[in-house]
């Protein structure tokens, strides 16, 4: 893992690039998990026990290893579970066999509830740690007038991580960081507003600026990063 100083680093940087920080981040460590995963699929045994008891990666983290496009890797992760899934279903019991009863009697519960998760979804796991590092970075400097300067240029957080980091702020981290996330949301609201204005058929004859994007940019900034599998009522 980082050292401090390089985690404050690279949460500047990331200050600098598109979108919320901590998604850009996030993103990148499940990236680096995924291809490390992908290309040692056949040595690493304890995560692919890991992903046979998770019954598979959630669908944004599935979506995720596919895109390494490690055709191999993938086919060996997805055999395990597949052997998993079928283990699950031969043992179900359907009808009669599920309920209390069923269950008193040692059956499985109705319902194919073998088949349910027996564990969370690793990369998300993965995904919380990275989360958790740098949140906890951006909680204790936002006050560094460096920092809480990236803030300002930055597009923000989203939603989901605009909270998280919010409950990982003391009171006055919690003050810098609700100046800084309204300042982003006015600019933010305010080139919607325009791009709003002028779809308007009475102005679309004006130049379009930077508004453009803001549709598309807005929705990542209150969604977060689809590919993150994040919990939009997580509270
Ligand atoms: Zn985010
Ligand atoms: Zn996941």
């Amino acid at each position: 893992m980082s050292t401090n100083h390089t985690v404050y680093y690279e949460l500047r940087d990331a200050l600098a690039g598109e979108g919320c920080a901590i998604c850009g981040l996030a993103l990148r460590g499940l990236r680096r998990y995924m291809e490390g995963l992908a290309y040692e699929a056949v040595n690493n045994i304890a995560i692919r026990a890991e992903l046979r008891a998770a019954r598979g990666f959630c669908a944004p983290h599935g979506l995720m290893l596919r895109e390494v496009r490690s055709a191999l890797g993938t086919a060996i992760i997805h055999r395990d579970i597949v052997g998993a899934a079928m283990g699950a279903l031969e043992s179900s019991g359907g009808g009669s066999g599920g309920g209390l009863l069923g269950r008193l009697m040692g059956g499985q519960p109705r319902g194919g509830g073998a088949l349910a998760p027996q564990a969370g979804c690793p990369a998300c796991a993965q995904r919380r740690k990275t989360e958790e590092v740098y949140l906890g970075t951006l909680a204790a400097r936002i006050a560094d007038a460096e920092l809480r300067q990236s803030f300002d240029a930055s597009a923000g957080l989203c939603l989901p991580h605009l909270r998280a980091a919010l409950g990982r702020c003391g009171p006055a981290a919690f003050g810098q960081l609700k100046a800084a996330q309204l300042g982003v949301w006015g600019r933010l609201a305010g080139e919607l507003d325009e791009f709003i204005r002028k779809c308007d058929h009475q102005f679309a004859h004006e130049e379009i600026g930077a508004e453009a994007t803001s549709w598309s940019r807005a929705s990542l900034l209150i969604s977060g990063h689809p590919l993150l599998g994040l919990a939009h009522d997580e509270v």
